[in-house]
């Protein structure tokens, strides 16, 4: 389904606010207004399946200015402004906010001060008089940030040895700042950084400004196209940024800990080529920029945050992997900008198409750099699978999280699971059709989101017959399917499958 850009972010037109007509009221409707006032608020979703109160009904979000103010010490909250433009798709009385993990010290919409709650993880606003359908808002937040996890629940905010980064995928934004946190509703983004003296602030985009006043400096970035709030990133420390120039002059700007510049200096240096490879594969890299933030933090993944992935400074450093594995996993998130980032799931059920994509992509560039065969890492997926699918679910209806686990809803049946879809379909429509498909599903969803059906559709419509019931199987089968072309694969029982992440060492 094609998908229009949010439009850029406007100053709201003054709303003709609907006063309620007390006056011209019966008495009992206006008990039943009082009665609608005084509910609690409660905590709203957008219905998705596995995480049913993530995001909010009723309005579209077209921009974000968030602005955090950083005193140096990544154990204190930060102060932070948000400010949210939005359009009403419904009547609101009250505008539903996700945000759980910081102190609210004010809200106003559309300069007016409003009332607000907290409800489960939501922050719900009560203007002073009703918003109608179709309107465009503004919503400001004072607020805290609190970079120190709740008990128990990992990622938002991520401490580093000299500062912060951030990792919101799938389901935290909302920790670090109040939003519509559900990557259906991609907005655009502005960040205002203030950091001491000797920090180093990037953010998502590309920098529009630096302002250094007193002992401090404000740094302003700004994306270009939409984002979702699972891929915002923030980084503040003891930096360096580099900068080099990728295939047609995209501007590579990777953020390194000053200390670490000179070892990681090699592994930096491929980028510019492996953009130029998936560019070969994909078609024209998404963005405005693309580059590296090395953390020095043991958060066990790699995350594919918008234009700037995040890795752990320790995966190129510490020579624990193969060079070839290290350069797969740079092209895992590199990939992901056109798959789950330029087009996004609609909902998490859709989340194989990021992943699935991304290890599809990790696998080839192995395969075609380092002699790391696709079949031979296929035919190991084949014999795991319906141990995958018995633990995960099948990719496109993964089970919803378990509390308390640090892997969610990221395990093997939307990784290597997910890419043995790809290859099952590769081989049934053949190459040149299956890379006919990749980049004709990038370019129709480009800035947009998509489905499972949708890509079934397109596959379809582009091998020229129907292929629903073939990938019904593969997307939602309890067993894995029979493998075209490879009628001696056999799966390995359910009992004897890997219950780990089959000696992946990192989730990416
Ligand atoms: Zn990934």
């Amino acid at each position: 389904m094609p998908h229009t850009p949010h439009p850029p972010a406007s100053r709201p037109r003054v709303r003709a606010r609907r006063r309620l007509r007390v006056a011209a009221l019966l008495a009992s409707a206006v008990s039943v207004c009082l009665v609608a006032a005084s509910a609690p608020p409660t905590p709203l979703g957008v219905g998705d399946r596995l995480f049913p109160h993530l995001g909010n009904p009723g309005y579209d979000v077209a921009a974000y200015d968030l602005s955090f103010t950083y005193s140096g010490s990544n154990s204190e909250p930060l102060r932070a402004v948000t400010t949210i433009d939005a359009r009403t798709t419904a009547e609101l009385e009250r505008i539903n906010l996700d945000f759980a993990h910081g102190k609210v010290d004010s809200v106003e919409v559309d300069g007016e001060p409003a009332g607000f709650a907290a409800a489960g993880e939501d922050l719900v606003v009560t203007p002073g008089s009703p918003l109608g359908e179709g309107e465009r808002t503004r919503i400001t937040v004072r607020h805290t940030s609190d970079p120190v996890s709740p008990d128990g629940r990992g990622g938002g905010w991520v401490r580093t040895a000299d500062g912060l980064a951030m990792a919101n995928q799938a389901d935290v934004a909302h920790l670090v700042f109040p939003c519509n946190d559900h990557p259906s509703d991609k907005a655009s983004f502005t960040f205002r950084v203030t950091a001491p003296e000797g920090l180093t602030a990037v953010a998502n985009g590309l920098p529009t400004g630096v302002d250094r006043t007193g002992g401090s400096t404000t740094w302003t970035y700004r994306t270009a196209h939409p984002m979702a709030t699972e891929l915002a990133q923030v980084s503040i420390g003891r930096s360096t940024v580099l900068h080099r120039t990728g295939p047609h002059g995209l501007p590579v700007r990777d953020v390194v800990p000053t200390e670490h510049r000179a070892a990681l200096e090699p592994w930096l240096a491929k980028t510019p080529g492996q953009i130029a490879w998936m560019e070969e594969k994909a078609g024209r890299y998404p963005f405005d920029t693309y580059g590296l933030l090395m953390a020095d933090a043991t958060t066990g993944f790699q995350l594919e945050t918008q234009t700037l992935s995040l890795f752990e400074r320790e995966l190129f450093t510490d020579h624990v992997y193969p060079k070839w594995y290290v350069e797969s996993i740079m092209v895992h998130e590199l990939a992901h900008q056109w798959f789950g980032n330029s087009v996004g799931p609609a909902t998490w059920s859709d989340l194989w198409l990021n992943e699935g994509h991304a290890t599809w992509y990790e696998a080839l560039y192995a395969e075609e750099t380092a002699d790391e065969p696709v079949e031979a890492r296929m035919k190991a997926a084949y014999g795991a699978s319906d141990g995958w699918r018995a633990k995960g679910g099948p990719p496109a209806a993964p089970k919803p999280p378990t509390s308390g686990s640090k892997t969610g809803i990221f395990r093997e049946n939307v990784y290597d699971g997910a890419a043995l879809v790809l290859y099952a379909l590769r081989q049934e429509i053949g190459r040149p059709a299956f890379e006919r498909l990749e980049r004709t599903w990038v370019a129709r969803h480009r800035d947009g989101t998509a489905t499972t059906a949708d890509f079934v559709r397109l596959a379809s419509e582009t091998a020229g017959r129907d292929l629903g019931d073939f990938l019904h199987g593969w997307l939602y089968g309890e067993r894995t399917p029979p493998m075209p072309g490879h009628p001696d694969w056999k799966p390995i029982t359910a009992e004897r499958a890997p219950t780990g992440a089959a000696g992946k060492p990192h989730g990416v």
